[in-house]
Order: C-alpha cells, then sequence, then structure tokens
C-alpha cells in the first residue's frame, strides 16, 4: 500500500532498502574445460555435468 514519501520514516525507509542490493551471481570452473559455469548448471562450453556429457553444446 501506498504511504506519503514524508510518512515513512529514515530509519523505516532504509530498514526496507536493507534487501534491495543484488549479489553478484556465483560462478565455478568447468572441471571439464575450465570455463565459468554455474554451479548445478550445465556447462554451457562443453556441456558436461557431473564429468560426463550430457548434452549437445549447439553449434552456431
Ligand atoms: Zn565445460
Amino acid at each position: 500500500m501506498a504511504v506519503p514519501k514524508k510518512k515513512v520514516s529514515t530509519s523505516r525507509r532504509n530498514m526496507r532498502r536493507s534487501h534491495d542490493s543484488l549479489k553478484a551471481s556465483v560462478y565455478n570452473e568447468c572441471p571439464n574445460c575450465g570455463e565459468l559455469k554455474r554451479p548445478h548448471h550445465v556447462c554451457s562450453e562443453c556441456g558436461h555435468y557431473d564429468g560426463r556429457e550430457v548434452t549437445d553444446v549447439e553449434a552456431v
């Protein structure tokens, strides 16, 4: 619900904003090709996951 700007104290406003910051996404090296990949995701470079190839890398 909208509340007038002046009715919200500096403290309340800042408490609300304490959760607004963006976190940098996490990356790890792929053990197969060494490229950076997201944890728990198939590597986008070589299509490997958990030590085996699970998908063809779409060659464009
Ligand atoms: Zn890889």
